[in-house]
Formats: structure tokens, C-alpha cells, sequence
């Protein structure tokens, strides 16, 4: 699903030339959770917005569902990221001057789908998420936990195959954590969605199918945990 080959990213200021990931290759199947972790500064987050197709890589190539994403024009990947990837963050991003309900409803305006059926899909998005309660409630009525259950439904409104997810617990007390954690592990198996989570907390990663660890830019590990994807 997710296919990175010798992936390099340079980030280059008049004076100053950081290597952010120094030839990266990685594979992830179609239904696998990984976890990406690492040292702050390792590269995680320039990691995750190159397989989001948010930042391009300097060298190397980069594949989503078979397809070579290097060469796609912006508005060409702007397109692939809305109909194939759903983001999710640590500080959840929600707009707070909309409803949960038109918060859910934002990647379907970018695509073809009638103001109907975009509050009927956002609706179901809740219900799988525990919210089907909070539609009309505004983000600064949730709280933190039900925030990102609401970025979550956001994610995964479009059933994009991939859902990234940037430290989706790093903002909520161990409780809340562990319950979005058990969420994305629901939608893992029960969705099927392959999910790249990165991630400090090692009791998460733990829980997935698969961990990468990261140092100055590298993979210096790659394992299967004993829940691994079959
Ligand atoms: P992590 O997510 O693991 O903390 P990052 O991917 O954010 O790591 O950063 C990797 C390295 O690249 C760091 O040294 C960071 O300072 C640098 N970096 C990240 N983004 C930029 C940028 N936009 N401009 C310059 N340097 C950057
Ligand atoms: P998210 O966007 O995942 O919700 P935050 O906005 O809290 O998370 O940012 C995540 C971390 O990434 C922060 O600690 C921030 O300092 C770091 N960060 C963001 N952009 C850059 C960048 N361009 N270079 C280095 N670090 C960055």
C-alpha cells in the first residue's frame, strides 16, 4: 500500500542544510498498523508528511496504492491526498467555529457528493466514532478525547485507504489515550484502513501490528510484534 524507496529529504536554508531522513525504505501492506518512533529531531514528522504526500522527498520515490506519487502536479497530489489519506494530529486541528457534524463533513467538499449525502456519511463517521450525540456541539464544548474521536470521524469520512496519524495520544491523559487507541485498533480490523501512527508512547506502539524506530533520519529497527499483521 505504502511503498518508500531510498527516500531522502534535505531541508535547506541559506546557511544551514539539515538531513531530515537519510534513505528510508519502507513497505506497508494494505491492512497493517504500524508505529513510527524515534527520538525528537529523528524525523518522524517529515517522514509521515512525505508518505502524506504534505512535503515531497529530495531523492527517492514514494508509491500509494501502486501509484508513483513523485511526479504528480500539486493539484494532482491535492486530489490523491483527499480521496486516499485521512489525517490525524496530536493538537486535533478541528475548526472551532464549526458544528462536530460540518467539522466531520470538511473532506467531502472537495469531492462530488451532495450536501445530503455528506451529512449522512459525517453522521455514520460519528456513530462509528461514539459521537453520534455531539453532532451540533462545537469543539470548545468536547473534550479532549471526544475532540479527536470528532478529528478521527474527519479522517475517515472518504474511507481513504490510509489514515496517518501524528502522536494522536500525545494530548489526552493515559484513559482517554488508551481509548483512542483501542478506536484506531478498531478501525484497523474492522475497516481494514492501514494506519501509520507515530508515536512516543511505547505501550501504544506496542498494541500495533508493527514498529519502526528512527535515529538521525535512519530505520535502525523493524520489527513485527506478536499482534503482526498475517
Ligand atoms: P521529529 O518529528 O522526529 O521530531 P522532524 O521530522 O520534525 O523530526 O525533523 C527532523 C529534522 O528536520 C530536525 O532536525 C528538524 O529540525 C528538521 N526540520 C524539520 N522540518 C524542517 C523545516 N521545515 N525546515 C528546516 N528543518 C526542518
Ligand atoms: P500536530 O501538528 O501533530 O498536532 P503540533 O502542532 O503539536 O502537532 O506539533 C508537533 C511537533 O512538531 C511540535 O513539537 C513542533 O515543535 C514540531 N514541529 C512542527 N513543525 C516543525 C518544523 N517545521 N520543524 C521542526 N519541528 C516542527
Amino acid at each position: 500500500m505504502i511503498q518508500l524507496k531510498a527516500v531522502e529529504k534535505t531541508y535547506r536554508t541559506d546557511t544551514i542544510e539539515t538531513t531530515a531522513l537519510n534513505g528510508i525504505d519502507l513497505n506497508v501492506a494494505k491492512g497493517e498498523f504500524l508505529s513510527i518512533m524515534g527520538p525528537s529531531g529523528c524525523g518522524k514528522s517529515t517522514l509521515l508528511n512525505i508518505i502524506g504526500l504534505l512535503d515531497t522527498p529530495t531523492r527517492g520515490e514514494v508509491l500509494i496504492g501502486g501509484q508513483q506519487t513523485t511526479q504528480l502536479s500539486d493539484k494532482q497530489l491535492a486530489r490523491f491526498r483527499n480521496q486516499q489519506l485521512g489525517f490525524i494530529f496530536q493538537s486535533f486541528h478541528l475548526i472551532n467555529d464549526l458544528r462536530v457534524l460540518d467539522n466531520v463533513e470538511l473532506p467531502l467538499l472537495y469531492r462530488n457528493v451532495s450536501a445530503r449525502e455528506r451529512a449522512e456519511l459525517s453522521k455514520e463517521a460519528l456513530a462509528k466514532v461514539g459521537l453520534g450525540n455531539r453532532m451540533k456541539h462545537f469543539p470548545s464544548q468536547l473534550s479532549g478525547g471526544q475532540k479527536q474521536r470528532v478529528a478521527i470521524a474527519r479522517a475517515i469520512v472518504g474511507q481513504p485507504a490510509i489514515v496517518l496519524a501524528d502522536e494522536p495520544t500525545g494530548n489526552l491523559d493515559s484513559a482517554m489515550g488508551n481509548e483512542i487507541m483501542d478506536l484506531l485498533l478498531q478501525l484497523n480490523e474492522q475497516d481494514g484502513a492501514t494506519i501509520v501512527m507515530v508515536t512516543h508512547d511505547e505501550l501504544m506502539a506496542r498494541k500495533t501490528h508493527r514498529l519502526v524506530r528512527l535515529f538521525d533520519g535512519a530505520q535502525v529497527n523493524d520489527h513485527y510484534l506478536k499482534n503482526a499483521y498475517a
